[in-house]
Order: structure tokens, then C-alpha cells, then sequence
């Protein structure tokens, strides 16, 4: 073998994405106990497995289900029904004016951002080279390696603004936006994994605006927001029109491993991923769409979304960040305002090692993060804030999330004390 082909070598190289599900790998596999921080696996909710198990049941035991759920191709967009009680579900009850036509199914969300990110971004039919732009950082490592080119996202950063009770929020920089020639779309993931900030419906707008002057499309990476899972601390509202690519997913719902995303979008864009889909898998699984038509067809998914999954995730949240505030008093610590999402995003200002050594001093310890300097996908200058944060996962049991909050404090009070 003399080596791969230029694609071979960008997508075997050891990307960022590839050492930190390795490291959470063994770290799973390793023989002393290990506070787990660091993975973005949803909670298992035993109410929510338990509707998802009885539906599943149900299902196995109707032929004419069983069979669209296994026994047939779909269509390359998606399982047909599902893309019509989706359609319905959000006219009626978001204000949305979409059809199945604007709706395709992708192998779970992360694949539906390597069709979306390369269908727009890379190199033009003019020979011209186009990015994605990231409005706002820190912002989902999952954006870092999808393009087939390299360079192919650039970034902006925030403003910070200070706020009580040791919080901070991170807003849109308006001064910095500007969308030259050489930006084939914007991205924003909403509620945003790292940090949990949810951008307002002000900075959304004003980001659908420009989007729509540049005649560019603005993708909302919806991972954890409406009208499913609703990992939402605060109210919003549900953007779409043609020039909005919305993404969703089932995995924060608790079924990642059914590997379904969901593109609202033009229909332009969705017969585009039809076409990719056909060629790369001929069609998406119909597991996750079978699964959930009749919970969307009757709005189940919004009672278990707004009943269950969001009070569990509000209780967590206020737990973990309780247990944050105990653990760091005294310290200069700053934590995003928790606003969705599964974590906390620390900030520990002008802190004398990096948030990489404070990772590895953390793992010596067996208590599992991530450290921040990953979450800056496409970010050209250097800050140094990149290098003073960690974002830490809340799903686990209280006691291990407490645990691993008072590691933290500890080893952070180590690295102020060492320079003190
Ligand atoms: N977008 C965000 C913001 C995420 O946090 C994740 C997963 O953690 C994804 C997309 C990808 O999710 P999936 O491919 O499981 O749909």
C-alpha cells in the first residue's frame, strides 16, 4: 500500500473529535472508577426509555409497522410518513409552512452537517473558495473535521457580558460581522454544546437578516431545542423560512443510537441530501421515523419533551450549578448562564496553566472534562480565553457530578496557588 488518496489522508488523520471519543473510550474501560464529565450521551430518563420500549413493542407486533420499520427501503429523503406528521407538527403548532418536500432524513445530525457543510462550503463551481462562517464561538467541536477541504469554517468571537451570582453570557459580536464574498453559509448551534448559552431571538434575527441580504442560508443546529428534546432553560422561538436550514435530531431525546437527523429546509437543499444520501447509502434507516411517527402525530413527543425531559434536565442543571458555586467559592470563576443543553461551561479567568493541563491533571484523578481550547472550531486568532475553560457534562448521578465539581475547585486552586 503506498497510502491513501487525499481524501483518505484528511478523513484517517487523528482529528481532535478522534482523540477525545478515544480518550472517553478507555476512560470508560478503565478498571478504577471514573467520574465521567466529559461524554455528550443524553441521560437515560427510565419514564422516557420506558414509553420508547412499550411504543417499540407495539409496533414489532403490527405487520404493516414492522415492515416500514425493517422490511423496506424508504425514500432517499426519509421515511415518508414521518416527514408528513413532522410537516403538520410544526405548521400547526410552531407557525412553520413546510411539507414533507422541505424535510430529509439523515444518519443522525452529525452526518446531516458533513452533507450540509460540503454541499455549500469548499470549492466553487468558479473555481472560487467558499467557508462556513461561525458567528459565534466557542461552538460544537462536531463542525471542526466535516470538511472535505481543510480551512473550510472560519469563526468569529463574542463579546462577554458579566453578569450576577458569578455567571457570564456570551453574545453575538455585531461590530465583527461581516459576510464577505467568500462565505457560502452561516452556522449556529442553539442551544449551543459547549456552553449552553441559547443566542436570543433578537441575535437570531438579526443573523436570519443578513443571512437573507447575502441571499446565503443561516443552518440552526437544533440539537437540543423545540419542539424535541427541549433541553431549554428559557423561552425561545422556533426560526424557519426557506433560507433557514433547520437541524434537529432524536439523539438528545435519549436515541443516539438510532442515529436519526432531521434538515428543514428549502426544498432545493432537501432534494440536494436526497441526492447525496442516494449515493453515499441509497437511504437513511427508518428506525427512529417508524418509532416516532405516532408520538409526533399525536404530540406525545411534545408532552414527554416539555413533562419529562426538560424538568429532568432543569433539575440537573440547577443541581450541577449548585454543586459548581459550593465547590469554586473563593475562587475567580465565572460559568455561563445555563440556558440549554447538557453542561456546564467553566471559566476561570487569567488561570496560570492552560485548561489542558488542567484536563490531564483532572484525568490523573480520574475525573473525566473536556478542556475548552477544542470548542474554537475555525477561530483564526489566538485568545487566550480559549485556553481558561472546561465544559462539563451533568447527566451522571448528583454525587459524581458533585465529586468531580470538587476536583475541579481543588486542582484549580493548585494551578492559582502555584503562581501566587
Ligand atoms: N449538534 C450538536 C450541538 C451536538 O451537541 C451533537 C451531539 O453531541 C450533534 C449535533 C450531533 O448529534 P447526532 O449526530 O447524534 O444527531
Amino acid at each position: 500500500m503506498t497510502g491513501w488518496s487525499k481524501f483518505g489522508n484528511r478523513f484517517t488523520r487523528y482529528t481532535g473529535a478522534r482523540a477525545l471519543m478515544d480518550d472517553l473510550g478507555s476512560a470508560m474501560s478503565s478498571p478504577h472508577p471514573v467520574c465521567m464529565l466529559g461524554g455528550g450521551n443524553p441521560a437515560h430518563i427510565p419514564e422516557v426509555e420506558n414509553l420508547f420500549r412499550e411504543e417499540l413493542i407495539r409496533l414489532l407486533g403490527d405487520d404493516q409497522e414492522y415492515r416500514r420499520m425493517l422490511g423496506n427501503y424508504p425514500s432517499p429523503a426519509g421515511e415518508e410518513r414521518f416527514r408528513g406528521v413532522l410537516a403538520e407538527l410544526l405548521n400547526s403548532e410552531y407557525g412553520l409552512d413546510v411539507s414533507a418536500k422541505n424535510i430529509a432524513l439523515t444518519n443522525g445530525s452529525q452526518s446531516g452537517f458533513f452533507l450540509l457543510f460540503n454541499l455549500l462550503a469548499g470549492v466553487q463551481q468558479d473555481g472560487s473558495f467558499k467557508k462556513i462562517l461561525l458567528p459565534l464561538t466557542p461552538e460544537y467541536i462536531g463542525y471542526s473535521d466535516v470538511g472535505i477541504e481543510p480551512d473550510m469554517l472560519t469563526a468569529l468571537r463574542p463579546s462577554i457580558d458579566i453578569l450576577p451570582d458569578n455567571l457570564f453570557k456570551y453574545r453575538l459580536n455585531p461590530a465583527e460581522l461581516e459576510i464577505g464574498d467568500d462565505i457560502a453559509a452561516m452556522c449556529i448551534s442553539r442551544p449551543t454544546n459547549p456552553t449552553g448559552n441559547v443566542l436570543t431571538d433578537a441575535e437570531v434575527s438579526q443573523l436570519a437578516t443578513l443571512a437573507k441580504t447575502n441571499g446565503i442560508p443561516l443552518i440552526i443546529d437544533n440539537a437540543y431545542g423545540m419542539p424535541f428534546p427541549q433541553i431549554l432553560f428559557t423561552e425561545t422561538t422556533l426560526f424557519w423560512d426557506p433560507s433557514i436550514i433547520l437541524c434537529m435530531s432524536m439523539s438528545k431525546l435519549g436515541l443516539p443510537g438510532i442515529r436519526t437527523g432531521i434538515v428543514v429546509a428549502s426544498e432545493e437543499i432537501v432534494d440536494a441530501l436526497a441526492s447525496m444520501t442516494s449515493v453515499m447509502s441509497l437511504a437513511v434507516p427508518s428506525i427512529g421515523a417508524v418509532l416516532l411517527s405516532d408520538m409526533v402525530a399525536s404530540r406525545q413527543i411534545l408532552e414527554i419533551s416539555e413533562h419529562i425531559v426538560r424538568p429532568f434536565y432543569t433539575d440537573k442543571m440547577k443541581q450541577a450549578l449548585g454543586f459548581a458555586h459550593a465547590a469554586l467559592k473563593g475562587l475567580p470563576y465565572h460559568v455561563h448562564k445555563p440556558e440549554g443543553a447538557l453542561f456546564l461551561w467553566l471559566w476561570f479567568p487569567d488561570l496560570p496553566i492552560s485548561s489542558k493541563e488542567l484536563y490531564q491533571r483532572l484525568k490523573h484523578r480520574d475525573v473525566l472534562v473536556l478542556s475548552g481550547h477544542n470548542f474554537f472550531p475555525g477561530l483564526e486568532e489566538e485568545w487566550q480565553h480559549q485556553h481558561e475553560c472546561l465544559r462539563v457534562t451533568y447527566t451522571q448521578d448528583a454525587e459524581v457530578v458533585r465529586r468531580g465539581l470538587q476536583a475541579i475547585a481543588e486542582e484549580v486552586s493548585r494551578a492559582y496557588a502555584e503562581t501566587a
